[in-house]
């Protein structure tokens, strides 16, 4: 039976750091702050923001909401950034996603300044991490980096599988895997033999976005199986990408939905909010 990687209890660890830290740069006379941007009412999306804003206030970092209509305008978002860019309390922005239908997300992201870019979304911050200088890494994959190290699994020289490929998930994923040394392949919709490559994989990294997507003869026996996804089963309840209950036979790890990587997520944001006061000299 595989170990389940407590994703709360890590996370507990990093926000901890994280409200040391934070303690620290106050006496300096800094405090981190953190906007966080939300278009329209889209339920997730809310429940989200509120996770955010909560997650701050228990570390001591400041926020400050932005609720903006459905109906707001490419050119009142950008100039909301653009004022959040210049802010001398603010130096994290965070604009929650999915952007109601007719608002240019790409556009916005790359509006942020980098430095200021909290979840490492834009191209400058994505180029960045493809060389391996970066500031900031995307708060999801780094999250599993930590729970992957929370319990000392070795990456170096091991085959290391992602399922999906999109920019904020699988694609950083797959490179901060092969910072790491892991021998690396990305799988996504258009491969062929999936269930023969995850049965290589040591490490198996699902962010598909489909419930119970990876079944147990998916895995190999005493593979690491990371689950990113946050799906609905068939009752509507959470579950993950990975089939748990059989998964679980045959892994050495496994990380559970909900309390796996979900927590990392919101943790790693608040680390790359103080990461990101630490280095905004150019606001003085
Ligand atoms: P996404 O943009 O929809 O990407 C899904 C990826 O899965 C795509 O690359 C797609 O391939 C691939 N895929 C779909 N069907 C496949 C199949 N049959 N075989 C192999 N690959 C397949 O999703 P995402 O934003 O990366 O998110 C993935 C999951 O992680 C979602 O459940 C999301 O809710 C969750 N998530 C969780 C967190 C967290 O904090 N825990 C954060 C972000 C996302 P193509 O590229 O070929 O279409």
């Amino acid at each position: 039976m595989a170990i389940r990687i407590d994703g709360k209890a890590v996370a507990e660890k990093v926000r901890a750091k994280v409200a040391f830290e934070v303690a620290e740069l106050k006496k300096q006379g800094v405090t981190p702050g953190l906007a966080v941007v939300i278009v329209g009412d889209d339920p997730a999306s809310r429940t989200y923001v509120n996770n955010k804003k909560k997650a701050c206030a228990q570390v001591g970092i400041y926020s400050e909401e932005y609720a903006l209509p459905a109906a707001t305008s490419q050119d009142e978002l950008m100039e909301l950034v653009a004022k959040l860019n210049v802010k001398k309390d603010i130096h994290g922005i965070l604009v929650q996603s999915p952007l109601p239908n007719g608002l240019d997300e790409k556009a916005v992201v790359e509006a942020i300044h980098p430095d200021k870019d909290v979840d490492a979304f834009h191209p400058s911050n994505v180029g960045r991490i493809m060389i391996g200088n970066y500031h900031f890494l995307p708060c999801t994959p780094a999250g599993v980096i930590e729970l992957l190290r929370s319990e000392n699994i070795e990456i170096a020289g091991k085959n290391c599988v992602v399922i999906g490929r999109s920019n904020i998930v699988g694609k950083p994923m797959a490179m901060l895997l092969l910072h790491n040394n892991g021998t690396v392949t990305i799988c996504h919709s258009k491969t062929k033999n999936l269930k023969e490559i995850c049965r290589n994989a040591d490490i198996l990294v699902a962010a598909v976005g489909k419930p119970k997507f990876v079944t147990a003869d998916m895995v190999k026996r005493g593979a690491a199986v990371i689950d990113v996804g946050m799906d609905r089963d068939e009752n509507g309840k959470l579950c993950g990408d990975v089939d748990y209950e059989n998964v679980e036979k045959v892994a050495s790890y496994i990380t559970p939905v909900p309390g796996g990587v979900g927590p990392m997520t919101i943790a790693m944001l608040l680390q790359n909010t103080v990461t990101a006061a630490k280095s905004q000299n150019w606001l003085k």
